[in-house]
């Protein structure tokens, strides 16, 4: 499978390329040149398979013949060797639990998969590859997760100072060997804005490669999930809403590839916090990115979502298309708060932030016959301190996490481009 540019001034890159680029030389995000959908039958009986059976037939054709069939098998069952469970929460409502993986956050399954591909294409080579990457919580350590170890690749992470949990903190400040934290004075957008400067400047002597759903191996593998919470829920035969909590739109906008595979689902519902470029861009048709602000879901405190320009073209750049097949609505903290309470109450289940912010838009969409998934992108201990305070219960820390919270933070700070430039010059 190739790819293009969606500036339009690169040339088109194999699989290969764009996972190793990341970004293309014209900045532009890379898009897939074909979405061939899967088989009606296969869809239809889609209960017949395995996970492991579904995400090979869904990315199969987005790697081609670049990785053989035997390798990418063996790297989707490393990667996605736990649980995707949909738990019931209300009649028409169930969540998508995305948070059972190592550093329980959803995104787990993209950096495991890109790490396991970049160590494929690596294989032979003694060059060594330094992912760059932004978080703004969770993937920090995903990325340190799946990546370490991982020979001739090292990572470096920049993340917003006092931004992220402390439990995020440590999942990507304390593992050492090849991972390495930069905390940032600044938000999250100063961060991925950096990420970007630094794949276009000549004089960084080090080949560089994101891991922010930038790039399509950690975009695209996300797919997955929405297959698998179909699987779960289609013999109730009822059409399928799904509310995304977003950010940079990585993870909608792969739900939206799963649609284009055929795929049957309603509608999507990006739910947003008061990071409300895209709310506002819906309804006034001006996109006008904002400096991020921080919330209590911080992990989607995005000001200028990088993957929404993958939405655009998914559509066609055509506004009423996209109106009649997504929306996105934006809630402030307080309405966070009052949610995670509520759904406390009616079901005993406790949403971490992100996932509350998920069934505001269920709700604010006014389900009707359908059946509605919110996706749970993280687990509530993530967000231990918010979560604790506001529903007054306490947690259990489970053993991903105790083995992380007592380590020593080990990460340089910087200020600015410059600060960056010389740490990876050094
Ligand atoms: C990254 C993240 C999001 C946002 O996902 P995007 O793909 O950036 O829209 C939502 N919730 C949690 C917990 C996350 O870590």
């Amino acid at each position: 499978m190739n790819y293009y540019s969606l500036n339009h001034t690169s040339p088109n890159v194999t699989f290969k390329e764009a996972v190793v680029n990341g970004l293309a030389p014209d900045r532009g995000l890379y898009f897939p040149e074909n979405i061939t959908p899967l088989p009606k039958k296969f869809i239809d009986n889609i209960g017949e398979y395995s996970n492991e059976e579904i995400a090979y037939a869904a990315i199969q054709q987005f790697v081609g013949d670049e990785i053989p069939k035997d390798v990418l098998q063996q790297i989707i069952k490393e990667t996605i060797n736990f649980e995707f469970p949909v738990v019931p929460i209300e009649e028409n409502i169930g969540t998508l639990e995305l948070f059972h993986g190592p550093t329980m956050a959803f995104k787990d399954v993209g950096a495991r998969f890109m790490a396991r591909c970049l160590g494929y294409f690596n294989r032979n080579n003694n060059e060594q590859v330094t992912v760059l990457v932004a978080t703004s919580g969770d993937t920090g350590g995903a990325v340190a997760n799946g990546f370490l170890g991982v020979k001739g690749v090292d990572v470096v992470i920049l993340y917003p100072s006092g931004k992220v949990s402390d439990i995020q903190e440590k999942q990507l400040t304390t593992l050492g060997q090849n991972i390495k934290a930069l905390e940032v004075d600044g938000v999250f957008d100063d961060c991925q804005d950096m990420v970007k400067t630094a794949f276009l400047d000549a004089e960084i002597n080090r080949t560089l490669t994101s891991a922010n759903s930038i790039n399509i191996a950690r975009w695209l593998p996300q797919m997955f999930y929405f297959f698998f919470a179909y699987k779960q829920v289609y013999k109730q035969h009822k059409e399928v809403v799904f509310s995304v909590p977003s950010g940079n739109f990585g993870n909608i906008c792969a739900g939206i590839m799963a649609q284009k595979l055929g795929l049957p689902i309603k509608h999507f519902i990006a739910a947003t916090n008061v990071n409300d470029t895209v709310p506002n861009f819906l309804q006034s048709g001006n996109y006008n990115p904002k400096p991020s602000k921080a919330t209590i879901s911080n992990a989607m405190d995005v000001g200028n979502p990088s993957n929404f320009i993958r939405i655009q073209e998914l559509f066609n750049n055509n506004l009423e298309a996209l109106k009649g097949a997504f929306s996105s609505f934006s809630f402030s903290d307080d309405e966070t708060r009052e949610t995670m309470k509520n759904i406390y109450q009616t079901s005993t289940y406790i949403a971490d932030p992100h996932g509350a912010v998920g069934y505001l838009g269920l709700k604010k969409y006014g389900l009707q016959n359908e059946f509605g998934i919110f996706l749970e992108t993280a687990h509530p201990v993530k967000f231990l301190d918010v979560v604790e305070d506001v529903l007054n219960v306490t947690i259990d820390i489970p053993p991903q996490i105790v083995s992380v919270i007592d380590k020593q933070k080990e990460a340089t700070k910087i200020n600015s481009y410059e600060d960056l430039k010389s740490f990876l010059n050094a």
